[in-house]
């Protein structure tokens, strides 16, 4: 999509900070991080958010899990644990319309989130 902030980051139109790549996925650091790791998993295809997920889509999002357990382990945060974030909608907070996951760590977190 032309004006996706991530699909730019995904055309390299706008610069980030990649952990990894390939054929299907992208992760790289937040800019406005909210914890000492703060990573950005998406898809390179763009869809909106986990609402437009279908069968033909949600393979796509067991591929990212498995991409976030290599980085965790690369970026030494999974021994201690992390969180894994999805925004969904007005209500969830989401402010980029692109599906992303967001992965935390290098500090505890609380729950419920506020
Ligand atoms: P959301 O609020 O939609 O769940 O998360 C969007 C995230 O994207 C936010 O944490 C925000 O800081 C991050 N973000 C927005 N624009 C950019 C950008 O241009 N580069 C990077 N690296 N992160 C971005």
């Amino acid at each position: 999509m032309s004006d996706c902030i991530f699909c730019k980051i995904v055309n390299n139109e706008i610069p980030s900070k990649k952990v990894y790549e390939d054929d299907k996925v992208l992760a790289f650091y937040d800019i406005s991080p909210e914890a000492p790791v703060h990573i950005v998993v998406i898809p390179k295809e763009h869809i909106q958010s986990a609402n437009e997920l279908d069968d033909n889509n949600v393979y796509i999002v067991s591929h990212i899990f498995m991409v976030i357990k290599k980085i965790a382990k690369e970026l030494g945060i999974a021994e201690k644990g992390y969180r894994v974030v999805n925004n969904c909608g007005e209500d969830g907070g989401q402010s980029v319309h692109h599906l992303h996951f967001h992965v935390l760590g290098g500090r505890s977190f609380k729950w419920p989130p506020g």
